[in-house]
Parts: C-alpha cells; sequence; structure tokens
C-alpha cells in the first residue's frame, strides 16, 4: 500500500504575502536572517501583523546552512516569547531553522506547538512543504538532513514577488537545486504516479524559465514560474525522497562551505551518469527513467545510453549559460585539499539518508570515484 501525504495549505501568486492578515495569529516569531531584516522584508511582515493586532517579535541570526548554535538561540528566543505561530521568512537556511527549533520547542511541551507559516524568499529548496530541516555541525564538518513528519509547515506563501531581489548567481543555484529534486524524486527507488506528476511539471519549468530567472530578473513571469516549481519538486521529494547526488552535496557544502545548489549542480551529470550505467556495463538502475526525463524535454539519440549521453550534455548547456562552472577546483577549492577529503565526504554521503533511495547503491569506494570525477 502506498500513501501521499501534503499537509501545507499553500498561497501563490504575487500579493500571497498579504495572506498573512486572514490568519489566525495572536504572537508571531518570525525566524529570518539578517539581510530579510536589513532589507526591510521582516518589517513589510511585521507590519501586516501588527494591522491584525498581533503581537511579534524578529529573530534575525539565522546563517546559510544553519548550525546547531543558531537553533539553540533560536529555541531560547522562543521559550522567553511563548508565539501560537512561527514565521518562516528566507531561503532554506531561514525554513529549516525555524523548523527545528519549533519542533524541538514543541518537544518539550506538546501543548504549544507553534503553528508553522514558511514564506520562501528563492526558489529552490521547496523547503516550504517538506519534512526535511538540514542543521550543520560546523565542528564535525557534517550536514544533517533530519527528517519528521512534524516539520512539515502548515502554510506556506508562494509570493514571487520577494523573489526580485535574488541575485543571479543565487537564482543560477537555487533553480539547479530545484532541477536536482526533480531529477532525484523521479529516478527514486520510492517514486509512484503521484510524486512523479510534481517532479516532471517541476523539470518542465525549470527547463523553460531558469534561464531567463537568471539572466532578467526582473521578469515576473520566469520568477513566478521557478517559485512555483520549486514547491512542486519539494512535494516530489518529499513524498519520494531523494539520493546520492544530495548524499554527496551535504558531504561536500559541508566540508567547503560551498552553496548548496551549487553542489547539488556540480555533482549532478557525475551522479546521473553513473546511476544509469554510462561508464559500466551491466549497471544501468536508472537508465531507462532518465531517458523518460529526457524525451520530455525533447532530447533523443539513437540508443538509451546515447540519449542520456545528450540529457547530460544539455544540463551541462545550461550550466555554462547560467554562470555555474563544471569543476570543484573554479569554486575556489584547492585540488590537493579535496582530494584529502575525498575519502571522509565519501564515509558521510554513504551514511546520509539520501541515499537510501538512491535507484543503485554505491560502495564507499564508488562515491570517492564519483567524487574525483
Ligand atoms: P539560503 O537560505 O542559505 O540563502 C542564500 C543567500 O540568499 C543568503 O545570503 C540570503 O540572505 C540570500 N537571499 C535569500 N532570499 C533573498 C532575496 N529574496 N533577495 C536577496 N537575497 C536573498 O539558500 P537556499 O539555497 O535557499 O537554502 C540552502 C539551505 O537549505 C541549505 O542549508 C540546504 O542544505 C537546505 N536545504 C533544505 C531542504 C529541505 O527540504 N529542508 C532542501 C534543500 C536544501
Amino acid at each position: 500500500m502506498e500513501q501521499f501525504i501534503m499537509n501545507t495549505r499553500i498561497y501563490m501568486g504575487a500579493g500571497s504575502l498579504e495572506k498573512i492578515r486572514d490568519l489566525e495569529i495572536e504572537r508571531a516569531y518570525i525566524i529570518c536572517d539578517p539581510f530579510m531584516k536589513q532589507s526591510g522584508k521582516a518589517d513589510q511582515i511585521a507590519a501586516l501583523l501588527s494591522a491584525r493586532g498581533a503581537c511579534w517579535e524578529i529573530f534575525s541570526e539565522v546563517v546559510p546552512d544553519p548550525t546547531i548554535g543558531v537553533v539553540t538561540k533560536g529555541i531560547e528566543g522562543m521559550c522567553a516569547f511563548r508565539p501560537d505561530t512561527v514565521i518562516a521568512l528566507g531561503g532554506g537556511s531561514a525554513i529549516d531553522t525555524a523548523k527545528a527549533v519549533s519542533h524541538l520547542y514543541a518537544a518539550m511541551d506538546k501543548e504549544r506547538r507553534p503553528r508553522l507559516v514558511a514564506v520562501p524568499t528563492t526558489s529552490g529548496t521547496g523547503s516550504e512543504v517538506t519534512s526535511f530541516a538540514v542543521i550543520s555541525d560546523p565542528e564535525a564538518k557534517a550536514k544533517y538532513p533530519l527528517r519528521d513528519a512534524a516539520m512539515v509547515p502548515d502554510v506556506a506563501l508562494l509570493d514571487p514577488e520577494l523573489t526580485a531581489t535574488v541575485p543571479p548567481h543565487i537564482t543560477a543555484d537555487t533553480g539547479m537545486d530545484v532541477l536536482t529534486h526533480a531529477f532525484e524524486a523521479y529516478v527514486s527507488t520510492a517514486a509512484g504516479d503521484f510524486t512523479d506528476a510534481c517532479a516532471e511539471k517541476a523539470i518542465r519549468m525549470v527547463w523553460k524559465y531558469l534561464e531567463c530567472a537568471v539572466t532578467d530578473g526582473g521578469n515576473m513571469e520566469a520568477r513566478e514560474r521557478m517559485h512555483n516549481a520549486s514547491c512542486l519538486a519539494g512535494v516530489a521529494f518529499n513524498g519520494a525522497s531523494l539520493g546520492i547526488c544530495h548524499s554527496m552535496a551535504h558531504a561536500l557544502g559541508a566540508r567547503f562551505h560551498l552553496a548548496h545548489g551549487r553542489s547539488n549542480a556540480i555533482l549532478l551529470p557525475h551522479v546521473i551518469a553513473w546511476n544509469a550505467g554510462l561508464e559500466t556495463a551491466g549497471e544501468e538502475a536508472a537508465l531507462g527513467r532518465y531517458v523518460e526525463i529526457a524525451h520530455m524535454l525533447g532530447i533523443s539519440a539513437g540508443t538509451p545510453k546515447a540519449t542520456v549521453h545528450g540529457l547530460i550534455r544539455q544540463i551541462r548547456n545550461l550550466m555554462k549559460r547560467i554562470g555555474i562552472p563544471e569543476q570543484i577546483t573554479e569554486l575556489g577549492v584547492e585540488r590537493e585539499e579535496f582530494l584529502s577529503a575525498v575519502e571522509d565526504m565519501a564515509e558521510k554521503a554513504a551514511a546520509d539518508t539520501c541515499t537510501d533511495t538512491n535507484p543503485r547503491r554505491p560502495e564507499k569506494a564508488e562515491f570517492e570515484d564519483i567524487y574525483r570525477r
């Protein structure tokens, strides 16, 4: 028996932020990063809350790749303020912080579980609809994807106007995160008709709109479609989970402080080649699924493997057009330093929960080999 659960009420489209005025909120704890405070976006929410007579407090100490330390501080602030609602404003880092903070706060007293409203300002992680929260331990140089159905936000407000200020390189990185989520959900061992529908739609939308969102950030149609694609990919992987591109990106990003979407983008072509068995005879776990994606995007060549080679070429072309390099060394990571970290990263990737649903299970040595490529 299978099941598909979607617990988040989603409001989408320009102006959907205003919906905050209609929610039953008396005390709101707004969790965001310093940029959201300085840019006035947190104050925009505060004004909407004040207009409905609600109290609010802003916790603006979120850092990219949120740490255990930030989560602890957030819980302390929340214990003092005792909100009925937490509003997560920002990219995946703010939303994941809010999820972890709310979850741990509620664990101390189940009666006071606050409602969680997620307001994404990047089009990337889909965290506004998922049960994942990725928290980093800087000392261990590790990122841990925590998963609990109770962390799924109650409400998501997808207002594309909030994404208009995202600079091109972050639009590119986060957009490739969307593509990776949709690809990994589609080839996952837990994929089904419902998750496929969301993954397929997200792939088509990224293919059509990502380049435009990067090169013409003021194009609100591209921004809106990328915002919706990000959420759809989140729905897909919340049901189907992910794969080794994410496991490897978690270890890579934690080690070298690379943006999550960029780590995924650089690894994606290599992971597709490995999953589809392009270099190894008889190991073609996901070949047919990648061929389906290629056909969906109008890519076809003589044989299934040639078709997947074509798909990888097109992904690399897209990355080039939106300014994402192909090699880790182009991101300022020293070759020798990278190679000396491969064994440790491979160990962490093998233990990552995302590895469980990858269509092919790599040995530790195979993870190392993919990293070296
Ligand atoms: P982010 O939240 O770290 O933000 C990246 C940068 O973009 C920050 O400097 C931020 O201030 C800036 N920014 C955000 N919105 C902006 C806007 N509207 N205008 C201008 N600048 C803006 O990046 P992200 O890629 O959204 O999130 C990455 C984090 O999410 C990682 O920790 C990753 O592991 C995690 N993640 C979580 C899930 C999940 O399901 N929970 C899925 C994928 C990734």
